[in-house]
């Protein structure tokens, strides 16, 4: 019953000013949050890939609320692929990103950026124009350094949106991925239109609060809803990217990759910075491409309340580790 309430609480202003200034809360911040900036995460990513793991990386900040952040979310992520450059490391580092930190949050009005009416105003309210023009340069960054981007899966009302920039980006750059979450009743039909030759689809049992119109509630019930779309990305034509750190549905994978006669390199596991590492290193030297999403960045607040939530131990641990530094 705690994951709902916390997932509330990350949309509080004042839970997120209190819980930003408590005295424990950097502690058990980093166990998630992989640094501040790049020059934190490069050598994370360097020592990563040392070990035989690949990443995705994510600069934390979805909550924005001006044009401006969100151009300078565009620029922190051209200033990771400028340095990824330099590292040589192709598609063993690859980018994640949130649109609603691209702008896609933001309030109307729907404009083209020459200020004229997009007439989209209806079909995507809000700033699905603004953050498709920003990022789509980080796309083509991603790509000349012969990389590629994974656009993650935000609350439901937000996923037309992020399939619709999905299917322009990959028009240039076909190698762009995006995340689908298993907790909706929708995605077993998303997961069929998208599980088609050179596409990468990322699924995750899904992190947001959303109501029982569109979701299961079910812990059980999203676990089997996760095999059956798991099922249809195995025997499609596309690239499976299996988020989750759940012993049950790697195993699971694993069965349905061998039963689709996939190879090793026809799908990937993926799980997130600081959750179960031993689980991680194991997969990459049992010859599994294993890719660690490591999310960098200040505005850590609504990533780490989604962490929280997820287990409600980590709640205990954070309350703990408040109450002995305070
Ligand atoms: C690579 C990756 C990318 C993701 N991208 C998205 C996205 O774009 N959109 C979205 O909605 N969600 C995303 N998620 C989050 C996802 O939806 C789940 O909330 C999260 O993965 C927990 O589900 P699980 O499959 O690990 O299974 P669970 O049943 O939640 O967990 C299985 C086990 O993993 C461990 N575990 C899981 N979470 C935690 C935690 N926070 N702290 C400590 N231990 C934990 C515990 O041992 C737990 O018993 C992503 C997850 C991963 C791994």
């Amino acid at each position: 019953m705690l994951g709902p309430v916390i997932l509330a609480a990350s949309r509080s202003d004042r839970m997120r000013r209190f819980i930003s200034a408590a005295p424990g809360t950097k502690q058990v911040v980093d166990r998630f949050i992989a640094g501040e900036g790049v020059d934190d995460v490069v050598p994370i990513v360097v020592d990563a890939c040392g070990r035989g793991l690949e990443v995705t990386l994510d600069v934390v900040g979805e909550d924005i609320t001006t044009p401006e952040q969100a151009a300078a979310a565009r620029d922190a992520y051209l200033e990771l692929i400028a340095r990824l450059k330099d590292l040589g490391l192709g598609t063993k580092a690859e980018m994640s990103v949130k649109l609603s930190m691209f702008g896609q949050s933001l309030p109307s009005p729907t404009t083209a950026l020459n200020g004229e009416p997009s007439g989209l105003a209806d079909k995507f309210p809000g700033g699905h124009e603004l953050a498709l023009a920003n990022v789509r340069p980080v796309v083509e960054a991603a790509a000349e350094i012969g990389t590629t981007v994974t656009l993650d899966a935000e609350d439901h009302t937000t996923l037309d949106s992020m399939f619709a920039i999905h299917e322009e980006l990959r028009k240039d750059f076909p190698q762009t991925g995006c995340v689908i979450q298993a907790y909706l009743f929708r995605t077993e039909d998303d997961a069929r239109r998208l599980a088609a030759a050179g596409s990468r689809v990322r699924i995750v049992k899904g992190a947001y609060k959303e109501p029982a119109s569109v979701a299961y509630q079910d812990k059980g019930e999203i676990d089997k809803a996760y095999v059956r779309i798991l099922k249809v990305l195995m025997e499609g034509d596309g690239y499976p990217m299996i988020g989750s750190h759940d012993p049950r549905l790697i195993s699971i994978s694993q069965e349905l990759a061998r039963r689709a006669g996939r190879k090793l390199d026809e799908y990937e596991f993926q799980m997130l910075y600081g959750i179960r590492s031993d689980e991680h290193v194991r997969l990459a030297a049992e010859g599994h491409r294993m890719r660690v999403y490591t999310a960098y960045g200040t505005d850590w607040y609504g990533y780490f309340m989604r962490r929280l939530a997820e287990k409600p131990a980590n709640l205990l641990f954070f309350a703990r580790s408040i109450l002995t530094k305070g």
